[in-house]
């Protein structure tokens, strides 16, 4: 796996959002003389989706084979508890139980 960055490789793939039709960097488009291993961005302005003939900026970048699409976008959400150690989300965890024992404890004490 290489650096997980949010700049676009030579091997992102790209979805028409008009059609998602998905071109693949590692296929290229030969009926349109694109060969194999051509980065999307190496492709002439002048290619247009193969299905549904919209120009490449109807095209946008869903990443490398094998990530889920919209992985880039997702980078960074849950953020907060994905930096925690485990130890400190044990803290959280037993804080937590011990503030609603004392809760439960303090409705007792009114009654
Ligand atoms: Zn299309």
């Amino acid at each position: 796996m290489s650096t997980e960055t949010a700049e676009p490789t030579a091997l992102d793939r790209y979805e028409c959002q008009a059609c998602g039709y998905i071109y693949e960097p590692l296929k290229g488009d030969e009926r349109r003389q694109v060969s194999a291993t051509t980065p999307f961005e190496a492709v002439p302005s002048s290619w247009r989706c193969p299905v549904c003939g919209a120009p490449k900026s109807r095209f946008s970048n869903i990443g490398e084979v094998g990530s889920p699409s919209g992985f880039k976008e997702n980078l960074g959400y849950g953020f907060g508890v994905n930096t925690l150690t485990p130890g400190q989300k044990n803290i959280l965890i037993f804080g937590a139980l011990a503030l609603g024992f004392l809760f439960f404890l303090s409705l007792y004490g009114l009654q």
